[in-house]
């Protein structure tokens, strides 16, 4: 029987448990990768004032694992299943088996992008990627697109501009939320181009040669070498899904200290409402998290 167990090891959830150990209690952090999340995807970061300028994902992912390990919490490798009460605890199941807790500490992020049409999964790693740090410089010198409407997307459409022939970011429309720097950088970068509509075909014999974009004066085919999809990313719940207050999109709704009300059930990082979906407030989300799951198992 574990204190603490928490779910997905992303900064959040890494944070998390490292407040939870350094307190004395007994944690376990389970993710289905390893340690990381989305950071393992990054090169250097951006919006991380408290980091050293240059810091990237992986140097952020040793860092947090290190402090969490030092501080006794465990770390296994596994996805988990199921979430469901058990008397006056938790059982996380796994596909490496049954664990049971106090309490529990959701922190599973968003799930990856996805385009939601016909055959998409067929191009994976054949021109359809999710990250540009790690399959950007396979495209240098050629045409690609990103598919997706928030300052990430666009991050990684500046980035790839750095090393691609010409990028072309499809959104839905609307200013793209918080970018209006980025969106500065990418206009005065010359070869990014902002289309608003939606990516409905993929098409290519040998890995990816065209998308076709719906938009509302018509069909255009573009060609491309890649997609890079950052659309319909939503929290990572289906294991819990029934069981948990979620907002319209899917987040776990939660209070001011990160509780689920009435129960020892906390959730952190990008998968709650409101999160501001940086690594900053994740790592914060995730000490919050923690300090209140230790003040609650401390008394009961
Ligand atoms: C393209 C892109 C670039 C970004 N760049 C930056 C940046 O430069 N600076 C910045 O501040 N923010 C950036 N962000 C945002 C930042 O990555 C997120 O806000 C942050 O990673 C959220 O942390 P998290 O711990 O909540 O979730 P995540 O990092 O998503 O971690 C969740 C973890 O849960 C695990 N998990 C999920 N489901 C299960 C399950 N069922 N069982 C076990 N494990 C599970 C996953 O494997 C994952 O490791 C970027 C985001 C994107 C998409």
């Amino acid at each position: 029987m574990w204190d603490v167990i928490v779910i997905g090891a992303g900064p959040a959830g890494l944070s998390a448990a490292s407040v939870v150990a350094r307190a004395g209690l007994a944690c376990m952090c389970i993710d289905r990768l390893g340690p990381g999340g989305q950071l393992i995807n990054f090169g250097p970061l951006h919006d991380t004032p408290d980091l050293p300028a240059g810091t990237t994902g992986p140097d952020l992912v040793a860092s947090l694992s290190d402090t969490m390990l030092e501080a006794g919490a465990e770390l296994a490798v596994a996805e988990v299943g199921a979430l469901r009460r058990d008397g006056e605890g938790w059982v996380v199941a796994t596909d490496d088996g049954e664990h049971r807790a106090r309490g529990v500490i959701i922190a599973t992020g968003l799930t990856q992008g996805a385009l939601g049409i016909d055959g998409e999964a067929g191009f994976e790693g054949r021109g359809l990627s999710f990250c540009a740090a790690c399959d950007g410089p396979l495209y240098a010198g050629q045409d690609v697109i990103v598919a997706g409407t928030d300052h990430w997307a666009m991050q990684e459409a500046i980035e790839l501009a750095q090393v691609a022939a010409r990028v072309t970011m499809v959104h839905s429309g609307g200013p793209v939320f918080g970018a209006h720097e980025r969106v500065a950088t990418a206009t005065a970068l010359g070869n990014i181009d902002m289309v608003e509509g939606r990516i409905v075909a993929l098409d290519g014999e040998d890995g990816l040669q065209s998308v076709t974009i719906a938009r509302d004066s018509g069909r255009d085919v573009l060609p491309a070498r890649a997609v890079f999809v950052y659309t319909q990313r939503i929290p990572a719940v289906s294991f819990a899904r029934g069981s948990l207050d979620l907002d319209g999109m899917g987040h776990i709704m939660a209070d001011e200290d990160l509780r689920l009300p009435g129960r020892t059930l906390f959730a952190a990082g990008d998968v709650r409402a409101r999160a501001p979906q940086r690594i900053a407030s994740a790592i914060a989300d995730g000490e919050r998290a923690g300090h209140a799951a230790v003040a609650e198992l401390k008394t009961s």
